[in-house]
């Protein structure tokens, strides 16, 4: 079956687009959320630009679009589409600042606005507005809307988001805490809360810690459905040890570092966000498989550092969703994603080693199958708290926040 043979299926579908500064990931999602084509279009702006396409039936292509760019590759990826063409546009943008606390619809004014925050994430708004810019360049008339990342994380109370430097930092230029990846930490809790079987919770309001890792890592504390706290800050670079990310480190290193080697702003930035975290401790690579690999080989050269790696990683992790506890009124469990958190039985472990003092306890068959997208909780019957894998959906998501505001 083809992708138009789908259009029954896909009834009323709508787009969901990702920008990054050379990638877009994309997917179109129809009414009754069960059919779906997705891809990835990278590279872009290279000779070496394509798309990875996944038809409604999973056969996966790949196309070649050299030099493309953004607008080059929506282009493509709707002739992808054949005949089915979306009702409505849904952008992922990672900083609303403290203008957006929800989606909104694409409008001459939000578009300003979005543009005014770009200085709070110069690497990741103005990619996202440039999605907006090629969906308006072909599709000028569709409606479009904005699902912010921090947007979740609005509910957090004023003693978490604040920074303690002077006030008129946050009251005159916006410097405060806001959080990141809210569309994954919103899906999980809330898809946890529907699975979950504990009984007894006050007003059966559900506490959960939700770990999100992948190449980004951060965690969130969710009471009842609202964020209460979570690890990033301002920018996407506090809080858990990344992939290539340092998280929390003295906000003395950036002064020493200055007087002491001669580093600029800009060398810090790049090595406290490129070649820090997973990569930068274990001196080889970002991706957790491998750590794994080599810190369970003892005669692999960099099996000392990978090993340290991966203690870290976890001890960082749980020591910060401790610490986060101290948000939740009440808790329920912790739930973990992305493509950490879904797929290393190894990390999950660890992390909740380290939590020795809350009386978690681990069945080992059903961690052990918990991954490559599968859903279910991992506790044994005496554990005091639920543990679940979530994977995240971060479209299904922005789908339906998408048709809320437009109310489709
Ligand atoms: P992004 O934040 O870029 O979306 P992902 O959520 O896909 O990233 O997560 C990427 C991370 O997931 C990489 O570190 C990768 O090594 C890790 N990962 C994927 N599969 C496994 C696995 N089976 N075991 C351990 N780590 C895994």
């Amino acid at each position: 079956m083809t992708d138009m043979n789908h259009s029954d299926a896909l009834q009323n579908p709508v787009l969901i687009v990702n920008c990054g500064s050379s990638s877009i990931k994309y997917a179109l999602i129809g009414a009754d959320a069960t059919h779906r084509i997705e891809g990835l279009a990278e590279n872009l702006g290279t000779p070496d630009a394509r798309i990875k396409h996944k038809s409604a039936t999973g056969d996966k292509s790949e196309i070649s679009i050299p030099d493309a760019d953004h607008t080059q590759a929506l282009q493509s990826v709707l002739e992808q589409l054949g005949d089915v063409t979306p009702v409505a546009v849904g952008h992922r943008v990672v900083h609303g600042g403290d203008v957006f606390g929800e989606a909104t619809k694409v409008t001459l004014g939000t578009l300003a606005e979005v543009k005014n925050l770009s200085a709070l994430a110069p690497l990741h708004n103005p990619a996202n507005l440039a999605g907006i810019e090629a969906v308006t360049s072909i599709y000028p008339d569709l409606p479009q809307v904005m699902v912010f990342d921090t947007a979740f994380h609005q509910t957090m109370p004023e003693v978490a988001y604040r920074y303690a430097i002077p006030k008129n930092l946050y009251t005159d230029h916006a410097i405060r805490r806001y959080g990141f990846h809210g569309t994954s930490h919103a899906f999980v809790s809330n898809r946890a809360s529907k699975l979950s079987t504990s009984a007894g919770n006050r007003d059966d309001k559900k506490g959960w810690l939700t770990a999100h890792l992948g190449n980004g890592c951060s965690v969130t504390a969710v009471y009842d459905g609202n964020s209460m706290d979570s690890s990033m800050g301002l920018t996407p670079l506090e809080g858990l040890m990344m992939g290539t990310r340092s998280g929390d480190v003295d906000p003395g290193l950036h002064g020493h570092l200055h007087r002491t080697l001669d580093m600029d702003l800009s060398e810090i930035d790049t090595m406290l966000n490129k070649k820090s975290g997973l990569l930068g401790v274990s001196t080889v690579t970002n991706d957790m498989r491998t750590i794994e690999e080599m810190a369970s080989d003892a005669s692999h050269e960099h099996h000392a550092d990978a090993k340290l790696a991966l203690e870290m990683f976890c001890y960082r992790a749980g020591r910060y969703l401790a610490s986060l506890s101290c948000a939740l009124p009440e808790m329920t469990g912790i739930v973990f994603t992305g493509g950490i958190g879904e797929n290393s039985s190894t990390v999950r472990a660890k992390i909740v080693g380290v939590m020795r003092q809350f009386g978690l306890k681990i069945d080992e068959a059903k961690n052990e199958v918990l991954i490559r997208g599968e859903e279910g909780s991992f506790h044994s019957d005496d554990s005091r708290y639920e543990l679940w894998v979530i994977p995240t959906d971060e479209e299904y998501r922005i789908c339906e926040e998408t048709r809320a505001v437009l109310d489709l």
